[in-house]
């Protein structure tokens, strides 16, 4: 059974998920090599659970919890040492992970699972740098985390039953929706999403309308919630751009990235997170 969860990198999406684990009940350990990166995480969890609160989001036992449950730890083995499940939401480079991978093999207690949140690379290649590929997956969560109903459940070639029955127990639980996907590039939902907002981008750059009419038109236009060149600005440019290359290397011409979105990173320009992207933001922005 899962009672303690470890979260592995505390931005955008690691920050996101272990709020979601600790109001709906679990005991969660946040992680970050950057100890301004956790301080920064501590303090958009805490702001959020207020002004939820305040809003009648969530409750007041829910906002207990959340001050409770959630540990921040910079030491990785003290941070993973009691944990039933790690969710790594660290950057989207699989050397990276790998490393992170054989690490956490190597500490965490062998009843422990090792989820990915990776927005498109092979589960089954991270697996395979440990000696529990069974117990390997990866568990797609969506941005901001609080509000996205959906988990995408990815197995890996050597993943088992028992390992998605867990990941799905654990979705449920904190109130998602889950979709079990054969392991593929990109999966169902980034290999489509990073399509639209390349294309939108190579608009932009052709001059065919602003960015506020592209991205009007597509929520006006098509029903989107949000248009996709302010959802590139939520995800992060510097992220998009990962997942495209990957995409590119594995699926083909379809996914070469906008030459906008490649100047775009190469100056800074890394959407919310860095104050600027497509759009202009408020430095204190970074939600
Ligand atoms: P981010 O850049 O906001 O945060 C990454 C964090 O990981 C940083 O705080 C960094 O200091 C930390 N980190 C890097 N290497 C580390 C390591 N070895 N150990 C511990 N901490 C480390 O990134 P993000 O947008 O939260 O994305 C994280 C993962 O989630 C990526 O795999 C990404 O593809 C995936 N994802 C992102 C989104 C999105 O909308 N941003 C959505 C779904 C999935």
């Amino acid at each position: 059974m899962v009672q303690n969860i470890s979260v592995i990198g505390s931005g955008i999406m690691g920050r996101g998920i272990a709020y979601n684990c600790a109001i709906y009940g679990y005991n969660v350990t946040l992680h970050d090599l950057d100890k301004s990166a956790l301080a920064n995480a501590q303090h958009s969890i805490e702001t959020l659970a207020l002004e939820s609160l305040e809003k009648g989001y969530i409750t007041r036992v829910q906002k207990n919890l959340l001050f409770e449950n959630v540990h921040y730890i910079n030491n990785l083995e003290t941070a993973v040492i009691h944990a039933d499940l790690v969710i790594e939401a660290i950057i989207e480079k699989m050397d990276e992970k790998i490393d992170l991978f054989r690490k956490l093999d190597s500490i965490c207690p062998e009843k422990t699972i090792l989820a990915t949140n990776t927005s498109s690379l092979s589960p089954t290649e991270i697996a395979a740098q440990t000696a529990r590929p069974d117990q390997v997956i990866a568990m797609h969560f969506f941005n901001p985390v609080h509000k996205m109903k959906l988990i995408e459940i990815i197995r890996g070639l050597e993943t088992s039953d028992e390992t998605v029955q867990i990941i799905k127990k654990v979705a449920s639980n904190i109130q998602k929706e889950s979709i079990e996907v054969t392991e593929f590039p990109g999966f169902v939902t980034s290999r489509m999403n990073v399509l639209i907002g390349n294309e939108a981008m190579n608009m932009l750059m052709e001059g065919v309308a602003s960015a506020e009419d592209i991205d009007k038109a597509v929520k006006l236009g098509l029903n989107h919630p949000m248009g996709p060149l302010e959802l590139g600005d939520l995800v992060g440019l510097d992220t998009r751009l990962r997942t495209l290359e990957y995409l590119h290397k594995t699926l083909g011409e379809k996914y070469r990235p906008s030459p906008l979105l490649v100047k775009y990173v190469k100056a800074g320009r890394l959407g919310r997170k860095s104050g600027h992207g497509i759009y202009e933001y408020n430095k204190e922005v970074r939600t």
